[in-house]
């Protein structure tokens, strides 16, 4: 029905005025995930084997074009804010995964240009 579709066409539509109205942003994100580890050392008589080695020590563990892999020591002390980079970053990824599908169903029925410019007549 030509009804129904205008009616979706004008709720997209308001949806992604509303998510684009919303998308931040944020200088502190960061791309990529936290992991601990402990690590044994060289030294055969280090207390550490014993234990389970040193550390915990924070890694940022990062995946880069042509599947590189990074990891990187972070300061323990920055966990939280560090955290906080993290989910900045997933946040925005999210929000334009949304912008696009919404783009896309758009696309598909015709209505709202991708661009976000009106459609000609
Ligand atoms: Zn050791």
């Amino acid at each position: 029905m030509a009804v129904r579709r205008e009616e979706r066409i004008r709720c997209l539509g308001e949806r992604r005025r509303k998510l684009a109205k919303g998308i931040r942003v944020p200088q502190g994100l960061l791309r990529g995930s936290l992991a601990e580890r402990r690590i044994e050392c060289a030294n055969p008589g280090c207390g550490c084997h014993s234990r389970g080695g040193h550390g915990p020590y924070l890694y940022l563990s990062q995946t880069h074009e042509k599947q590189r892999h990074t990891c990187t020591l972070m300061p323990r002390e920055l966990k939280k804010e560090i955290r906080t980079a993290l989910a900045n970053y997933r946040k925005l990824k999210r929000d334009l995964y949304r912008l696009s599908d919404i783009n896309l169903e758009l696309l598909k029925l015709g209505g709202l240009r991708p661009s976000g410019e009106k459609k000609r007549r």
